[in-house]
């Protein structure tokens, strides 16, 4: 298992600069994007997805799949390290918030009901993500 990742924090008016509007309301305000919205909810090209915010490595395309349920899906992370889970009670309900370890960024929910062999879905905002294709 890798270390945690070095963090890297930045003032609010640096994410401002550095983000999109999208990603900034997503990843640094916990915003969600309206479902089958996404630029990477139907992506299924093999490669890597990194974090909008610091470029750290988050997903991988082999534990994507197809969830139907409006965002990029996938089993598990890159690294159990890359990711933080959280407790997240707003909204009157109680789920389990994902964040980049290395920038805190908000990526999205994990929940209980995944695929086989891991039962869990980490249900990720596309623009929490740029997504690199490996080339063959
Ligand atoms: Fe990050």
């Amino acid at each position: 298992m890798s270390d945690m990742p070095e963090k890297i924090e930045r003032t609010d008016a640096e994410w401002r600069e550095l983000l999109t509007q999208e990603q900034y309301h997503v990843l640094r305000q916990k915003g969600t994007e309206r479902p089958f919205t996404g630029a990477l909810t139907e992506n299924h090209a093999t490669g890597n997805y990194h974090c909008a915010g610091c470029g750290e490595l988050l997903f991988m395309s082999g534990a994507k799949f197809d969830s139907g349920c409006g965002w990029p899906s996938f089993m598990l992370p890159a690294d159990s390290k890359a990711v933080v889970e959280h407790e997240d009670r707003s909204f009157g309900m109680r789920r389990v918030e994902v964040t980049c370890a290395r920038c805190g960024g908000h990526l999205g929910h994990v929940f209980p009901d995944g695929p086989r062999p891991t039962g869990l879905r980490y249900c990720i905002n596309s623009a929490s993500l740029t997504f690199t294709r490996q080339e063959p």
